[in-house]
């Protein structure tokens, strides 16, 4: 296509005008790989269709929601059926309860939730719940691990481990993220001292257990143990952030990954997001009664949402749940994101190029290097020029992967054989170019 028939160009150029970047959310800009950002015109399944009616497989599938692909049936007529009996009361309705229900009798470290709209909002309110109940200031981060963009959690680590954080953004006063203590993630060693200085001032320790917001770098499952067992010892609260990796990587969430290697494991907070909403803007925080029971109404720590709950899309974050729960669901779309990943690593392999994929659930990440990174330092030294190649090759063939190597990619159990089929042979394309 060229520039003078892309329909994406005015678009984006009308869209500059007015929005900054663009964009309402910073990487949807192409800011890293270059080019015009595709603007969706429709979506079908696992097809997007752009502003040139382009067709692409996609892998995003809005940064992880969309688990059963565009425009389930199911989920399309939950919607119908709640939009036409009301958009919003600012008052309870059964939805909410049953949704809560869904939720707590899949993943049973839960006992209570509270639903928000945003992941940002509901890891911003695990931490001053945290705080609140725990009676303490300072919280663990890992450097690479993304929260959602509340000011505390916008930090980078400072010169030293025994030094607080830097803020990554501007606005955010260097008070806000003194409390932030920002680690490397897998490195039990900088782990234990953090807790031996600060462990009997810290509130909670946050952690995505497999970190989607650097590509795909699995928490090992030694590290995932002493960060419970730390958190036991001192008394800080384990938050698990599962906006990402909840009902995304199995059906008990990514802490029933770590409960097949680690007995009894359990976080003490959990944060949901994604798929739970289905698309539409839910997430929620959970745990024990007795660290729940903090919030108010009931307790001293406050958090608020005049959408929260909402009638439509809580129906929409239902029909998504009773969906992934039917028998083998999770089964199939396991075998289809290994087959995605397999056929990827097979391709490169067959043209020399370095090249190593992981996946859980319908969940994966590749990364231009020989061996996978396990830490975020590591995952900086892939070349991103290449990575940016790659893309765009990819993209060419009809092919959507996240426009940034720090982001995971999503199956749903809309990819066909196909789709897959399609991505591998247009990956091979690619890396023979790499390969030159
Ligand atoms: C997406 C994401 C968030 C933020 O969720 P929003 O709904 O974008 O605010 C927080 N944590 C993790 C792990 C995420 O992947």
């Amino acid at each position: 296509m060229t520039p003078s028939t892309d329909l994406n160009i005015p678009l984006f150029e009308r869209a500059k005008a007015l929005i900054p970047g663009g964009v309402n959310s910073p990487v949807r800009a192409f800011k890293a790989v270059g080019g015009t950002p595709r603007f969706v015109k429709r979506a079908q399944g696992a097809h997007f269709w752009d502003a040139n009616d382009q067709r692409f497989i996609d892998y995003i599938g809005s940064w992880g929601p969309m688990i059963l692909g565009h425009g389930h049936p199911a989920v399309v007529e939950a919607v119908q059926k709640a939009a036409l009996e009301g958009f919003s009361f600012g008052a309870p309705t059964e939805r909410e309860v049953e949704l809560a229900e869904e939720i707590i009798g899949l993943v049973p470290s839960m006992e209570m939730i509270r639903l928000v709209s945003s992941g940002t909002e509901a890891g911003m309110s695990a931490i001053r719940l945290a705080r609140g109940a725990t009676g303490r200031s300072k919280i663990i981060k890992f450097n690479g691990c993304y929260h959602g963009h509340a000011d505390a959690l916008l930090v980078k680590a400072g010169s030293g481990l025994a030094t607080f954080g830097n803020a990554t953004s501007a606005g955010v006063p260097p008070e806000v993220v003194q409390h932030t203590l920002v680690l490397e993630y897998n490195d039990i060693t900088q782990l234990e001292e953090a807790f031996a200085l600060h462990g009997k001032d810290l509130a909670c320790l946050m952690i995505e257990p497999i970190a989607g917001n650097m590509n795909f770098v699995r928490a090992s499952v030694p590290f995932m143990q002493r960060c419970r067992e730390l958190c036991t010892q001192y008394g800080a609260l384990l938050v698990l952030d599962e906006v990402m990796t909840g009902f995304r990587v199995g059906l008990t969430s990514a802490q029933g990954v770590y409960a097949k290697s680690i007995p009894g494991f359990a976080p003490d907070l959990t944060v949901l997001g994604k798929v739970i909403g289905g698309g539409m803007p839910l997430a929620a925080f959970g745990g024990p009664r007795a660290i729940m029971e903090h919030l108010a109404p009931i307790g001293a720590v406050y958090q608020a949402g005049t959408l929260s709950g909402n009638p439509v899309a809580t129906a929409c974050g239902l029909a998504t749940l009773r969906e992934i729960r039917k028998p083998s669901f999770f089964e199939a779309l396991s075998a289809r994101t290994q087959s995605l990943v397999e056929g990827l690593k097979a391709a490169a392999a067959a043209e020399g190029v370095p090249f190593s994929a992981d996946c859980e659930g319908g969940m994966f990440g590749f990364f231009l290097l020989p061996t996978l990174p396990q830490s975020y330092p590591e995952v900086l030294t892939t070349d991103s020029a290449r990575f940016n190649q790659l893309f765009h090759g990819l993209l060419d063939r009809g092919i959507y992967i996240a426009p940034a190597l720090y982001e995971a990619g999503f199956v749903s159990s809309a990819h066909s054989e196909e789709d897959i089929a399609a991505t591998v042979a247009a990956a091979r394309e690619v890396f023979k170019l790499l390969a030159k």
